[in-house]
Protein backbone atom coordinates (compact mmCIF):
# COMPACT_ATOMS: atom_id res chain seq x y z
CA UNK A 1 0.00 0.00 0.00
CA UNK A 2 1.20 3.64 -0.79
CA UNK A 3 1.93 5.66 2.61
CA UNK A 4 -0.33 8.23 0.52
CA UNK A 5 -3.36 6.08 0.83
CA UNK A 6 -3.37 5.57 4.75
CA UNK A 7 -4.52 9.06 5.77
CA UNK A 8 -8.23 8.17 7.22
CA UNK A 9 -7.91 4.36 7.03
CA UNK A 10 -8.97 2.35 10.42
CA UNK A 11 -6.37 0.12 11.00
CA UNK A 12 -6.71 -2.40 14.17
CA UNK A 13 -3.15 -3.34 15.41
CA UNK A 14 -3.32 -6.95 16.96
CA UNK A 15 -1.00 -6.96 19.95
CA UNK A 16 0.80 -4.49 22.29
CA UNK A 17 4.15 -5.17 22.93
CA UNK A 18 6.91 -3.85 20.98
CA UNK A 19 6.60 -3.90 17.37
CA UNK A 20 2.63 -3.76 18.24
CA UNK A 21 3.69 -0.28 19.44
CA UNK A 22 5.59 0.88 16.78
CA UNK A 23 3.37 0.06 13.76
CA UNK A 24 0.79 1.34 15.67
CA UNK A 25 2.51 4.89 16.15
CA UNK A 26 3.83 4.44 12.83
CA UNK A 27 0.32 3.78 11.31
CA UNK A 28 -1.18 6.92 13.23
CA UNK A 29 1.68 9.47 11.80
CA UNK A 30 0.56 8.56 8.60
CA UNK A 31 -3.27 9.50 9.63
CA UNK A 32 -4.40 6.42 9.73
CA UNK A 33 -7.36 5.86 12.84
CA UNK A 34 -5.71 3.42 14.80
CA UNK A 35 -7.32 0.97 17.55
CA UNK A 36 -4.79 -1.33 19.78
CA UNK A 37 -6.21 -4.51 21.13
CA UNK A 38 -4.01 -6.35 23.12
CA UNK A 39 -4.90 -9.77 25.20
CA UNK A 40 -3.37 -8.85 28.06
CA UNK A 41 -2.77 -6.34 30.79
CA UNK A 42 -0.77 -2.80 29.37
CA UNK A 43 2.55 -2.63 30.04
CA UNK A 44 3.96 0.03 32.09
CA UNK A 45 4.11 3.81 29.93
CA UNK A 46 1.91 1.56 27.29
CA UNK A 47 -1.16 3.89 27.06
CA UNK A 48 0.84 7.08 27.67
CA UNK A 49 2.46 5.95 24.93
CA UNK A 50 -0.15 5.41 22.80
CA UNK A 51 -2.41 8.16 24.23
CA UNK A 52 0.76 10.85 22.91
CA UNK A 53 0.39 8.87 19.74
CA UNK A 54 -3.13 9.61 19.14
CA UNK A 55 -4.08 5.41 19.11
CA UNK A 56 -7.05 4.14 20.92
CA UNK A 57 -6.87 0.97 22.70
CA UNK A 58 -8.19 -1.95 24.52
CA UNK A 59 -6.83 -4.16 26.78
CA UNK A 60 -7.72 -7.31 28.53
CA UNK A 61 -9.18 -9.23 25.66
CA UNK A 62 -10.37 -8.55 22.08
CA UNK A 63 -14.04 -7.46 21.76
CA UNK A 64 -15.91 -6.79 18.42
CA UNK A 65 -14.22 -2.97 18.47
CA UNK A 66 -11.63 -4.37 16.74
CA UNK A 67 -13.31 -5.65 13.77
CA UNK A 68 -14.40 -2.31 12.85
CA UNK A 69 -11.56 -1.71 10.46
CA UNK A 70 -10.45 -1.46 7.05
CA UNK A 71 -7.50 -3.90 7.77
CA UNK A 72 -5.37 -5.24 10.67
CA UNK A 73 -2.04 -4.58 11.97
CA UNK A 74 -0.51 -7.94 13.23
CA UNK A 75 2.68 -8.19 15.77
CA UNK A 76 4.52 -11.40 14.76
CA UNK A 77 3.87 -12.94 18.38
CA UNK A 78 0.20 -13.34 18.16
CA UNK A 79 -0.36 -16.51 16.03
CA UNK A 80 -2.92 -16.37 12.87
CA UNK A 81 -5.15 -19.31 14.46
CA UNK A 82 -6.66 -16.71 17.63
CA UNK A 83 -10.45 -16.11 16.98
CA UNK A 84 -10.06 -11.82 16.00
CA UNK A 85 -7.80 -12.93 13.44
CA UNK A 86 -9.44 -15.62 12.07
CA UNK A 87 -12.80 -13.59 12.52
CA UNK A 88 -11.64 -10.82 10.22
CA UNK A 89 -9.88 -13.04 7.40
CA UNK A 90 -13.74 -14.88 7.41
CA UNK A 91 -14.77 -11.18 6.78
CA UNK A 92 -12.50 -10.30 3.93
CA UNK A 93 -10.19 -7.89 5.88
CA UNK A 94 -6.63 -7.80 4.66
CA UNK A 95 -4.30 -8.68 7.84
CA UNK A 96 -0.88 -7.53 7.13
CA UNK A 97 2.48 -7.78 9.07
CA UNK A 98 4.40 -5.44 10.78
CA UNK A 99 7.02 -5.86 8.75
CA UNK A 100 4.70 -5.87 6.12
CA UNK A 101 3.59 -2.34 7.07
CA UNK A 102 6.62 -0.79 7.49
CA UNK A 103 8.14 -1.90 4.19
CA UNK A 104 5.34 0.67 2.64
CA UNK A 105 7.63 3.48 4.23
CA UNK A 106 10.74 2.18 3.22
CA UNK A 107 13.09 4.33 0.75
CA UNK A 108 15.80 2.01 1.01
CA UNK A 109 16.90 -1.50 -0.08
CA UNK A 110 15.82 -4.42 2.39
CA UNK A 111 18.25 -7.33 3.10
CA UNK A 112 15.95 -9.80 4.73
CA UNK A 113 17.49 -12.90 6.39
CA UNK A 114 15.52 -15.75 7.53
CA UNK A 115 16.04 -19.65 8.75
CA UNK A 116 15.70 -21.79 11.40
CA UNK A 117 19.13 -21.28 12.72
CA UNK A 118 21.39 -18.51 12.53
CA UNK A 119 19.15 -15.24 11.56
CA UNK A 120 20.30 -13.01 14.50
CA UNK A 121 24.04 -13.99 13.70
CA UNK A 122 24.43 -13.39 10.43
CA UNK A 123 21.74 -9.98 10.69
CA UNK A 124 24.20 -9.04 13.00
CA UNK A 125 26.96 -9.66 10.92
CA UNK A 126 25.51 -8.09 7.89
CA UNK A 127 24.98 -5.34 9.69
CA UNK A 128 28.43 -5.04 10.76
CA UNK A 129 29.79 -4.88 7.08
CA UNK A 130 27.51 -1.94 5.91
CA UNK A 131 28.41 -0.35 9.10
CA UNK A 132 31.97 -0.84 8.42
CA UNK A 133 31.89 0.38 4.61
CA UNK A 134 30.20 3.52 6.16
CA UNK A 135 26.70 3.08 5.21
CA UNK A 136 23.99 4.32 7.12
CA UNK A 137 22.76 1.16 8.23
CA UNK A 138 19.60 0.21 10.07
CA UNK A 139 19.37 -3.33 11.75
CA UNK A 140 15.93 -4.24 12.81
CA UNK A 141 13.45 -7.05 13.05
CA UNK A 142 13.11 -9.91 15.20
CA UNK A 143 16.46 -9.53 16.20
CA UNK A 144 14.59 -6.50 18.79
CA UNK A 145 14.19 -3.21 17.33
CA UNK A 146 10.59 -3.06 15.56
CA UNK A 147 11.13 -2.59 11.71
CA UNK A 148 8.35 0.45 12.04
CA UNK A 149 10.78 2.41 14.53
CA UNK A 150 13.09 3.04 12.21
CA UNK A 151 11.87 3.40 8.68
CA UNK A 152 10.31 6.89 8.67
CA UNK A 153 12.83 9.17 7.14
CA UNK A 154 15.21 6.31 5.37
CA UNK A 155 16.90 7.58 2.71
CA UNK A 156 17.87 5.94 -0.64
CA UNK A 157 21.57 5.26 -0.22
CA UNK A 158 20.62 3.51 3.71
CA UNK A 159 20.26 0.24 3.72
CA UNK A 160 18.20 -2.10 6.07
CA UNK A 161 19.11 -5.01 7.42
CA UNK A 162 16.01 -7.37 8.51
CA UNK A 163 15.97 -10.45 10.24
CA UNK A 164 12.92 -11.93 9.67
CA UNK A 165 10.60 -14.89 11.38
CA UNK A 166 8.36 -16.91 9.61
CA UNK A 167 5.61 -15.58 11.73
CA UNK A 168 5.95 -12.02 10.10
CA UNK A 169 6.15 -13.61 6.37
CA UNK A 170 3.05 -15.09 6.66
CA UNK A 171 1.40 -12.01 6.85
CA UNK A 172 3.27 -9.86 3.54
CA UNK A 173 1.38 -8.69 0.76
CA UNK A 174 4.02 -7.04 -1.49
CA UNK A 175 6.61 -7.29 1.05
CA UNK A 176 10.35 -7.35 -1.11
CA UNK A 177 13.73 -7.21 -0.21
CA UNK A 178 16.60 -6.58 -2.76
CA UNK A 179 18.33 -9.22 -1.14
CA UNK A 180 16.52 -12.06 0.38
CA UNK A 181 18.61 -14.70 2.33
CA UNK A 182 17.57 -18.14 3.34
CA UNK A 183 20.03 -19.80 5.92
CA UNK A 184 18.19 -23.30 6.65
CA UNK A 185 14.77 -24.60 7.47
CA UNK A 186 14.52 -27.41 10.22
CA UNK A 187 11.89 -27.93 11.62
CA UNK A 188 11.08 -25.49 14.87
CA UNK A 189 7.74 -23.77 16.15
CA UNK A 190 5.45 -26.08 14.36
CA UNK A 191 3.11 -25.56 17.96
CA UNK A 192 2.51 -22.57 15.08
CA UNK A 193 2.10 -24.35 12.25
CA UNK A 194 -0.50 -26.96 12.98
CA UNK A 195 2.58 -29.70 13.60
CA UNK A 196 2.68 -29.27 9.71
CA UNK A 197 5.93 -28.69 8.66
CA UNK A 198 5.11 -28.06 5.30
CA UNK A 199 2.78 -25.00 6.00
CA UNK A 200 6.30 -23.69 8.16
CA UNK A 201 8.60 -24.37 5.29
CA UNK A 202 6.14 -22.18 2.73
CA UNK A 203 6.15 -19.62 4.77
CA UNK A 204 9.90 -19.58 5.38
CA UNK A 205 9.87 -19.63 0.84
CA UNK A 206 7.52 -16.47 1.06
CA UNK A 207 10.89 -14.27 1.76
CA UNK A 208 11.50 -14.43 -1.97
CA UNK A 209 7.58 -14.13 -3.38
CA UNK A 210 7.54 -10.59 -4.37
CA UNK A 211 11.07 -10.75 -5.80
CA UNK A 212 11.98 -9.57 -9.23
CA UNK A 213 14.68 -9.89 -11.78
CA UNK A 214 17.08 -7.57 -10.23
CA UNK A 215 16.86 -8.36 -6.79
CA UNK A 216 18.93 -11.40 -5.44
CA UNK A 217 18.28 -14.55 -3.63
CA UNK A 218 20.73 -16.07 -1.73
CA UNK A 219 20.27 -19.48 -0.18
CA UNK A 220 22.17 -22.48 1.62
CA UNK A 221 22.96 -24.71 -1.35
CA UNK A 222 24.00 -27.32 1.55
CA UNK A 223 20.38 -27.47 2.45
CA UNK A 224 18.54 -29.88 0.39
CA UNK A 225 15.21 -28.76 0.83
CA UNK A 226 15.98 -25.11 -0.19
CA UNK A 227 18.46 -26.03 -2.88
CA UNK A 228 15.58 -27.80 -4.46
CA UNK A 229 13.15 -25.41 -4.12
CA UNK A 230 15.27 -22.64 -5.57
CA UNK A 231 15.98 -24.44 -8.01
CA UNK A 232 12.30 -24.88 -9.09
CA UNK A 233 11.85 -21.00 -8.43
CA UNK A 234 14.78 -20.54 -10.74
CA UNK A 235 13.06 -22.45 -13.53
CA UNK A 236 9.82 -20.63 -12.51
CA UNK A 237 10.57 -17.17 -12.29
CA UNK A 238 13.89 -17.07 -13.42
CA UNK A 239 14.80 -15.33 -10.16
CA UNK A 240 18.89 -14.68 -9.82
CA UNK A 241 19.69 -17.35 -6.97
CA UNK A 242 23.24 -17.10 -5.47
CA UNK A 243 24.23 -20.23 -3.24
CA UNK A 244 26.52 -20.78 -0.79
CA UNK A 245 28.24 -23.78 -0.11
CA UNK A 246 30.67 -25.58 2.60
CA UNK A 247 30.47 -28.81 0.45
CA UNK A 248 30.34 -27.83 -3.24
CA UNK A 249 32.43 -25.38 -5.69
CA UNK A 250 29.36 -23.50 -7.15
CA UNK A 251 29.01 -22.03 -10.85
CA UNK A 252 27.87 -19.08 -8.78
CA UNK A 253 27.88 -18.35 -5.18
CA UNK A 254 30.63 -18.42 -2.52
CA UNK A 255 32.69 -21.55 -1.57
CA UNK A 256 35.21 -23.18 -0.12
CA UNK A 257 38.33 -24.20 -2.03
CA UNK A 258 41.52 -25.12 -0.70
CA UNK A 259 40.85 -23.23 2.42
CA UNK A 260 40.25 -20.03 0.92
CA UNK A 261 36.84 -18.56 0.45
CA UNK A 262 35.93 -18.19 -3.01
CA UNK A 263 32.96 -16.00 -4.16
CA UNK A 264 31.69 -16.00 -7.82
CA UNK A 265 29.51 -13.44 -8.41
CA UNK A 266 28.24 -12.35 -11.82
CA UNK A 267 30.70 -14.17 -13.81
CA UNK A 268 33.81 -12.54 -11.58
CA UNK A 269 35.65 -14.92 -9.19
CA UNK A 270 37.60 -13.68 -6.53
CA UNK A 271 39.66 -15.18 -3.49
CA UNK A 272 38.08 -13.46 -0.52
CA UNK A 273 39.94 -14.71 2.13
CA UNK A 274 41.03 -17.89 4.19
CA UNK A 275 38.72 -19.23 5.75
CA UNK A 276 40.39 -19.93 9.13
CA UNK A 277 40.85 -16.33 9.48
CA UNK A 278 36.70 -16.04 9.77
CA UNK A 279 36.17 -14.39 13.20
CA UNK A 280 32.74 -17.01 14.35
CA UNK A 281 33.54 -20.80 14.61
CA UNK A 282 32.07 -23.76 13.18
CA UNK A 283 30.90 -24.73 10.08
CA UNK A 284 27.31 -23.35 10.48
CA UNK A 285 28.66 -20.03 11.24
CA UNK A 286 30.77 -20.41 7.66
CA UNK A 287 27.41 -20.46 6.70
CA UNK A 288 26.67 -17.24 8.24
CA UNK A 289 29.73 -15.90 6.59
CA UNK A 290 29.21 -17.14 3.11
CA UNK A 291 25.52 -15.37 2.94
CA UNK A 292 27.00 -12.03 4.74
CA UNK A 293 29.74 -11.86 2.16
CA UNK A 294 27.09 -12.25 -0.41
CA UNK A 295 24.61 -9.99 0.79
CA UNK A 296 27.68 -7.13 1.21
CA UNK A 297 29.61 -7.76 -2.17
CA UNK A 298 25.78 -8.11 -3.97
CA UNK A 299 24.97 -4.59 -2.68
CA UNK A 300 28.41 -3.28 -3.74
CA UNK A 301 30.67 -2.96 -0.30
CA UNK A 302 34.03 -3.67 -1.26
CA UNK A 303 35.95 -7.02 -0.74
CA UNK A 304 38.53 -5.24 1.19
CA UNK A 305 35.80 -4.11 3.80
CA UNK A 306 33.97 -7.38 3.63
CA UNK A 307 36.65 -9.29 4.37
CA UNK A 308 37.96 -6.93 7.39
CA UNK A 309 34.78 -7.00 9.02
CA UNK A 310 34.10 -11.21 8.93
CA UNK A 311 37.79 -11.29 10.73
CA UNK A 312 36.99 -8.84 13.64
CA UNK A 313 33.32 -9.50 13.78
CA UNK A 314 32.98 -10.12 17.71
CA UNK A 315 29.84 -12.36 17.90
CA UNK A 316 26.46 -12.43 19.45
CA UNK A 317 25.60 -13.02 22.50
CA UNK A 318 24.40 -16.33 24.05
CA UNK A 319 25.52 -17.95 20.38
CA UNK A 320 28.87 -19.51 21.49
CA UNK A 321 29.85 -16.85 23.47
CA UNK A 322 33.10 -17.73 24.56
CA UNK A 323 33.03 -16.93 28.44
CA UNK A 324 36.62 -17.74 30.07
CA UNK A 325 38.99 -19.80 30.36
CA UNK A 326 39.53 -21.77 33.96
CA UNK A 327 43.26 -24.25 33.87
CA UNK A 328 43.32 -24.74 30.34
CA UNK A 329 39.24 -25.30 30.11
CA UNK A 330 37.24 -23.01 27.69
CA UNK A 331 33.49 -22.36 29.13
CA UNK A 332 31.23 -21.69 25.90
CA UNK A 333 27.69 -20.12 26.61
CA UNK A 334 25.33 -21.50 23.72
CA UNK A 335 22.04 -20.33 25.59
CA UNK A 336 20.11 -19.76 22.58
CA UNK A 337 20.63 -23.59 21.22
CA UNK A 338 17.20 -23.89 22.18
CA UNK A 339 16.70 -26.88 19.51
CA UNK A 340 18.50 -29.56 18.46
CA UNK A 341 20.00 -28.48 15.36
CA UNK A 342 21.41 -25.76 16.87
CA UNK A 343 23.43 -28.17 19.58
CA UNK A 344 24.62 -30.13 16.21
CA UNK A 345 26.51 -27.16 14.72
CA UNK A 346 27.64 -26.27 18.47
CA UNK A 347 28.98 -29.87 18.81
CA UNK A 348 30.19 -29.97 15.30
CA UNK A 349 32.14 -26.49 15.88
CA UNK A 350 34.32 -28.00 17.93
CA UNK A 351 37.82 -30.67 17.69
CA UNK A 352 38.13 -30.32 21.41
CA UNK A 353 36.73 -32.76 24.01
CA UNK A 354 33.24 -31.40 25.19
CA UNK A 355 31.85 -31.18 28.44
CA UNK A 356 27.52 -30.94 27.61
CA UNK A 357 25.15 -29.07 29.84
CA UNK A 358 21.81 -29.59 27.86
CA UNK A 359 18.16 -29.52 29.08
CA UNK A 360 15.46 -27.54 29.76
CA UNK A 361 11.71 -27.45 28.70
CA UNK A 362 11.19 -30.19 25.67
CA UNK A 363 9.27 -28.94 22.61
CA UNK A 364 9.28 -32.61 21.59
CA UNK A 365 13.14 -32.93 21.19
CA UNK A 366 14.27 -36.23 18.75
CA UNK A 367 17.91 -36.46 19.48
CA UNK A 368 19.06 -39.12 17.59
CA UNK A 369 20.80 -36.64 14.83
CA UNK A 370 23.26 -35.54 18.31
CA UNK A 371 23.87 -39.39 19.00
CA UNK A 372 26.88 -40.17 16.73
CA UNK A 373 28.85 -36.29 17.55
CA UNK A 374 27.86 -37.06 21.41
CA UNK A 375 30.02 -40.62 20.91
CA UNK A 376 33.02 -38.92 19.48
CA UNK A 377 32.95 -35.87 20.96
CA UNK A 378 31.49 -35.45 24.25
CA UNK A 379 33.35 -36.09 27.44
CA UNK A 380 30.70 -35.86 29.78
CA UNK A 381 27.01 -34.65 29.91
CA UNK A 382 25.43 -32.77 32.18
CA UNK A 383 21.47 -33.24 32.84
CA UNK A 384 19.26 -30.27 33.80
CA UNK A 385 15.91 -28.69 33.87
CA UNK A 386 12.22 -30.21 33.33
CA UNK A 387 13.90 -32.31 30.72
CA UNK A 388 16.77 -34.12 32.56
CA UNK A 389 16.09 -37.67 32.66
CA UNK A 390 15.33 -37.98 28.90
CA UNK A 391 18.79 -36.22 28.65
CA UNK A 392 20.46 -38.69 31.08
CA UNK A 393 18.67 -40.98 29.17
CA UNK A 394 19.55 -40.73 25.27
CA UNK A 395 22.48 -38.65 25.62
CA UNK A 396 24.51 -38.99 29.05
CA UNK A 397 24.44 -42.71 28.37
CA UNK A 398 26.83 -42.60 25.43
CA UNK A 399 29.15 -40.80 26.94
CA UNK A 400 31.91 -41.42 29.37
CA UNK A 401 30.00 -39.59 32.28
CA UNK A 402 27.27 -38.15 32.95
CA UNK A 403 25.35 -36.10 36.07
CA UNK A 404 22.11 -34.90 36.41
CA UNK A 405 22.11 -31.30 38.16
CA UNK A 406 19.28 -29.87 40.37
CA UNK A 407 20.36 -25.72 39.37
CA UNK A 408 23.25 -24.30 36.99
CA UNK A 409 25.20 -23.83 39.33
CA UNK A 410 25.47 -27.46 40.32
CA UNK A 411 25.56 -28.47 36.82
CA UNK A 412 28.65 -26.16 36.23
CA UNK A 413 30.37 -27.63 39.22
CA UNK A 414 29.86 -31.38 37.73
CA UNK A 415 30.86 -29.84 34.12
CA UNK A 416 34.48 -28.17 35.80
CA UNK A 417 34.66 -31.71 37.82
CA UNK A 418 34.46 -33.66 34.22
CA UNK A 419 36.40 -31.39 31.93
CA UNK A 420 40.53 -31.80 31.73
CA UNK A 421 43.01 -29.43 30.64
CA UNK A 422 42.32 -28.33 26.80
CA UNK A 423 38.26 -29.14 27.04
CA UNK A 424 35.33 -27.08 26.49
CA UNK A 425 32.63 -26.53 28.68
CA UNK A 426 29.59 -25.90 26.28
CA UNK A 427 25.89 -25.12 27.55
CA UNK A 428 24.04 -25.72 24.42
CA UNK A 429 20.88 -26.89 25.99
CA UNK A 430 18.66 -28.39 22.85
CA UNK A 431 15.26 -27.02 24.75
CA UNK A 432 14.28 -23.61 26.03
CA UNK A 433 14.41 -22.06 29.38
CA UNK A 434 10.91 -21.56 30.51
CA UNK A 435 11.17 -24.36 33.07
CA UNK A 436 13.64 -22.38 35.27
CA UNK A 437 14.42 -19.25 33.99
CA UNK A 438 12.44 -15.75 32.43
CA UNK A 439 14.26 -16.66 28.41
CA UNK A 440 17.66 -17.82 27.08
CA UNK A 441 19.04 -14.46 27.65
CA UNK A 442 18.22 -14.64 31.43
CA UNK A 443 19.85 -18.23 31.56
CA UNK A 444 22.82 -17.29 29.21
CA UNK A 445 23.58 -14.55 31.91
CA UNK A 446 23.29 -16.75 34.93
CA UNK A 447 25.79 -18.74 33.05
CA UNK A 448 28.18 -16.60 32.75
CA UNK A 449 27.72 -15.08 36.13
CA UNK A 450 28.45 -18.47 37.88
CA UNK A 451 31.13 -19.00 35.66
CA UNK A 452 33.20 -15.96 35.83
CA UNK A 453 32.77 -16.73 40.03
CA UNK A 454 34.62 -20.07 39.74
P1 LIG B 1 18.15 -17.41 15.19
O1 LIG B 1 18.11 -15.93 15.29
O2 LIG B 1 17.72 -17.93 13.86
O3 LIG B 1 17.52 -18.14 16.34
P2 LIG B 1 20.91 -17.34 16.14
O4 LIG B 1 21.91 -16.62 15.34
O5 LIG B 1 20.35 -16.66 17.33
O6 LIG B 1 19.72 -17.82 15.21
O7 LIG B 1 21.51 -18.74 16.58
C1 LIG B 1 20.68 -19.67 17.28
C2 LIG B 1 21.43 -20.94 17.58
O8 LIG B 1 21.73 -21.62 16.37
C3 LIG B 1 22.78 -20.72 18.26
O9 LIG B 1 22.95 -21.80 19.18
C4 LIG B 1 23.79 -20.77 17.14
O10 LIG B 1 25.05 -21.21 17.56
C5 LIG B 1 23.14 -21.76 16.15
N1 LIG B 1 23.37 -21.39 14.76
C6 LIG B 1 23.79 -20.20 14.28
N2 LIG B 1 23.85 -20.21 12.93
C7 LIG B 1 23.43 -21.42 12.53
C8 LIG B 1 23.27 -22.04 11.25
N3 LIG B 1 23.55 -21.41 10.11
N4 LIG B 1 22.82 -23.32 11.24
C9 LIG B 1 22.53 -23.98 12.38
N5 LIG B 1 22.68 -23.46 13.63
C10 LIG B 1 23.13 -22.19 13.71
Amino acid sequence: MNPADIKGKRVTVIGGARSGLAVAKLLAGAGAEVFLTEKGEATRGLEQALDAAGVAYEFGGHTRRALDADFFAISPGVPSTINIVQQALRGGLQVFSEIEVASWFCAAPIVAITGSNGKTTTTSLTGHIFRNAGRTTVVAGNIGYPFSDYVRGLAEDAVVVLEVSSFQLDHIDTFRPRVGVLLNITPDHLDRYNYDFDQYKQSKFRLFENQRDDDVLVFNHDDALVREYVAFLKMQRGLHAIGFSYEDALDEGAFVREGRIVLRINQQEEILMEAQKLALPGRHNLHNSLAAAIAARVMEVRSDVVRESLTSFEGVPHRLEFVREIDGVRYVNDSKATNVNAVWYALESYNEPIVLIAGGRDKGNDYSSLKPLIRRKVRAVVALGESAEKVMDELASLAEEGAQAASLEEAIRYAHFFAAPGDIVLLSPACSSFDMFDNYEHRGDTFRRLVRSL
